[in-house]
C-alpha cells in the first residue's frame, strides 16, 4: 500500500527546497548539487533581477546537464531564428 504524506505536512520545509528549482526538469535542487544562475533579463521588471537556475550536474546515463541542454535548445531556437 502506497503511503501518503498529508499536505499540511513540512509545507515550510518545501516552500523552502521550491525556492530553488531546475528551470528544465522542474524538480527541486537539492543542497549539495551544483547548479548554474542564468539572469533573466525581463523589459517589464527591470528593477527586479529575475534568476533561472539549472541543473549543473549529470543525472545517471545522461551525456548532457539540464543547463546544457537548456543551451543546446536556446541555440536551435537562434538558428531557427535566423
Ligand atoms: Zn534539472
Amino acid at each position: 500500500m502506497a503511503s501518503t504524506v498529508p499536505l499540511t505536512q513540512g509545507n515550510e520545509v518545501l516552500a523552502a527546497l521550491a525556492s530553488y528549482r531546475c528551470a528544465y526538469c522542474q524538480s527541486a535542487i537539492a543542497p549539495g548539487e551544483r547548479w548554474v544562475r542564468e539572469r533573466i533579463f525581463d523589459a517589464r521588471t527591470t528593477d527586479d533581477a529575475h534568476y533561472r537556475r539549472y541543473h549543473a550536474d549529470l543525472f545517471g546515463e545522461e551525456v548532457l546537464s539540464c543547463w546544457e541542454k537548456h543551451q543546446v535548445a536556446q541555440q536551435k531556437a537562434a538558428e531557427c531564428a535566423a
